[in-house]
């Protein structure tokens, strides 16, 4: 019989039988790795632990340890949601149950949607598929079996019917369901033990809403307990902080149907937004040139930068009756425009790199159904910059720019991570530009000493970057910032400047942004800090309040002071009662109160409660007051 070599994770091999099964060999390393494995990776890919073993290939155990596990107890858990489904629900037709981030969905063509009821339901009869503990079994089908086999599911034929001839069509039971599957799964149902579904919504079949409406199936699983409870924990800490409800009781933002996907501002909600706007133009105010251009452009441009082509359908087109002209657009990046400004004069090598930055409005054309609150808009402003410099200078930007984000996200308290993607599939300019412009993003990222994970393939379609990812306060993360390299659009736009030779030469250009969006990076603040926005952030900064009548006009010069300092702060001299007061402003988030009786009055002092401390006051000299507020806003300090 045929020997095979297993190269395993510590560079030893084993020699084992063609045909031998990564269960076998996880035995012949342990009873414990066997009993603990969870499938095997073979040649990079994650297999099944029961399939047999017939090539020479790096080989590893997965266990709940490795990462990747995880996918496979969550597809695995999205099959056992389709076996529990099927037998309540028998002519269910099974659409796709992949694994996603923290979970997994399935999408089932059934005649209602699910109600509450129905999961809960769903969910006892899942424990009771995962308590039988049934084997999932892989068998290999020929094409006329398989439809034999998912005659009465129209879902199932029409993926049969997509999947090409040299493909192996693979089937999965487990106990009485069978599915149309690639794998792997884990080895019985009964490995999952801590898992929830979570909601039920539509779906259209194939993500097509030309076709039909499908019921989609929300679950997480988590290989512990605590795990699992965090993770349930974390949601309804999401749900509290959800940006869209904060919004409304903070009096931030709001929209309105005249205007779908673009913000309606509030006083408060402006000096959040002006506040950000100030500390970014604080921070490049050496080394950058803040630039406006229009927002309306001819197709021309659109065609040099090869958004007519590639991008139209998310722009928003305007025709102008009046002059006949046609084909406009408002922009929705400002790349172009500050190319059109570049290339419009001279420059030397002596001037590069140049900054351009902006703030201008931009909008996208997102399909209605994808809005939401401030995440997914229509209308928004990025703090945009486009650099324009020779391919010597890259390293060294790289690294400035590299520490300008971080030390920016760490002002936030969010923690950032750093990724490299290469070039898609779907790219311009040729395999030589490619291999320039990630070598020298590369090697100008691995200057920086920071560590970064590799996203192969996940670059832009003009050139690789770099990604910034940061961990909110509940752990979630999101991509905000990122660093592009693009060799094409100097191309295209035949931008040069004027090298130590005298003759002319093409710059490289690199896209920045820091906030991404200023409306998405408003809405994680929001939820990141819950709506207890630190001191120099909060829209109101301090409540002054008197205790009766008799000190309004004491208290109102106290507003008076502060405000001529610099700080926001209001007057609430309501008839109401004092501690109804202080409640409104504790609900309102405020980060100080000042309260003003008699006896502060006469003394030119005010008694303070911090947000959080409780009804400790604190009285202290409004001089003394004043100047820990400007120092606390002045470091922009997170915690009062
Ligand atoms: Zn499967
Ligand atoms: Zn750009």
């Amino acid at each position: 019989m045929a020997t095979i070599r297993l190269t395993l994770p510590d560079g030893s091999v084993r020699e084992v039988p063609a045909g031998t099964t990564a269960r076998q060999v996880a035995q012949s390393i342990g009873a414990g790795l066997a009993r603990a494995a969870v499938a095997a990776r073979v040649d990079g890919q994650v297999r099944d632990l029961d399939r047999p073993l017939t090539a020479d290939a790096p080989f590893a155990i997965l266990t709940e340890k490795d990462p990747a596990s995880l996918d496979v107890l969550r597809h695995s858990a999205a099959h056992i949601l389709a076996t529990a489904v099927r037998e309540l629900f028998p002519t269910a037709a099974i659409g796709f149950g992949p694994p996603i981030e923290d979970g997994f969905y399935y999408d089932f063509g059934v005649e209602r949607p699910f109600t509450p009821e129905d999961l809960t339901a769903i969910e006892a009869k899942m424990a009771e598929v995962a308590a039988k503990d049934y084997p999932f079994v892989r068998e290999e089908v020929d094409r006329a079996e398989a439809n034999r086999r998912f005659r009465d599911d129209p879902l199932k034929l029409e993926r049969i019917a997509d999947l090409g001839d040299d493909e192996v069509i693979s089937v999965y039971t487990d106990g009485p369901f069978v599915d149309l599957c690639r794998g792997p799964h884990m080895t019985g149902t009964g490995r999952l033990k801590h898992f929830k579904l979570l909601s039920a919504a539509g779906a259209y079949w194939r993500g097509d809403s030309r076709r039909q409406m499908l019921q989609r199936i929300y679950g997480t699983a988590w290989w512990k307990k605590e795990d699992l409870e965090a993770y349930l924990h974390r949601i309804e800490e999401a749900k509290k902080r959800d940006h869209r409800k904060l919004g409304k009781e903070l009096d931030l933002f709001l929209f309105h149907p005249f205007a779908p996907g673009a913000a309606f501002w509030t006083e408060r909600g402006t000096s959040l937004y002006n506040t950000l706007n100030a500390f970014m133009r604080e921070l490049q105010r050496d080394g950058y040139q803040e630039i406006r251009t229009p927002l309306l452009y001819n197709k021309g441009l659109w065609e040099i930068s090869g958004h007519w082509g590639k991008y139209r359908e998310n722009m928003f087109l305007v025709h102008n009756n009046e002059t006949g002209e046609q084909d406009m657009s408002l922009k929705p990046m400002n790349c172009p425009s500050h190319h059109l400004l570049y290339g419009s004069a001279k420059h030397s090598y002596k001037a590069l790199p140049i900054r351009y930055s902006t703030y201008d409005v931009l909008h996208r054309n997102e399909v209605s159904g994808a809005l939401s609150g401030l995440t997914r808009v229509r209308q928004f402003a990025q703090d945009d910059c486009h650099i324009y410099l020779m391919e010597s200078q890259i390293p060294a930007e790289v690294k400035t720019l590299t520490r300008f984000i971080l030390d920016y996200y760490t002002t936030f308290g969010l923690k950032a991570t750093l990724k490299f993607a290469t070039r898609p599939e779907q790219r311009i300019g040729s395999d030589e530009m490619w291999d320039r412009a990630e070598g020298a993003l590369r090697a100008a990222l691995e200057a920086t000493g920071l560590p970064y994970e590799l996203k192969e393939g996940d670059g832009a379609f003009y050139g690789p970057k770099i990604d910034f990812d940061v961990a909110d306060s509940i752990g979630r993360t999101w991509q905000l910032g990122t660093i592009q390299l693009d060799y094409a659009a100097p191309e295209r736009f035949d931008l040069t400047y004027v090298g130590e030779d005298n003759s002319e030469h093409r710059p490289v250009v690199i896209h920045r942004a820091v906030n991404g969006s200023f409306e998405r990076f408003i809405a994680i603040l929001i939820e990141h800090f819950a709506g207890a926005f630190p001191l120099w952030l909060a829209p109101e900064q301090v409540r002054v309040l008197p205790i009766a009548d008799g000190q309004a006009d004491a208290a109102g010069q106290v507003v008076a002071q502060l405000r001529n300092a610099g700080i926001r702060a209001t007057l609430d001299a309501s008839n109401n009662t004092l501690n109804y007061r202080i409640r409104e402003g504790e609900m309102a988030k405020v980060p100080y109160m000042a309260v003003v009786g008699q006896r502060e009055a006469d003394a030119g002092t005010v008694a303070i409660r911090v947000r959080g401390a409780g009804n400790k006051q604190e009285i202290l000299p409004l001089a003394d007051f004043q100047a820990r507020l400007l120092a606390d806003i002045g470091a922009r300090a997170l915690k009062p």
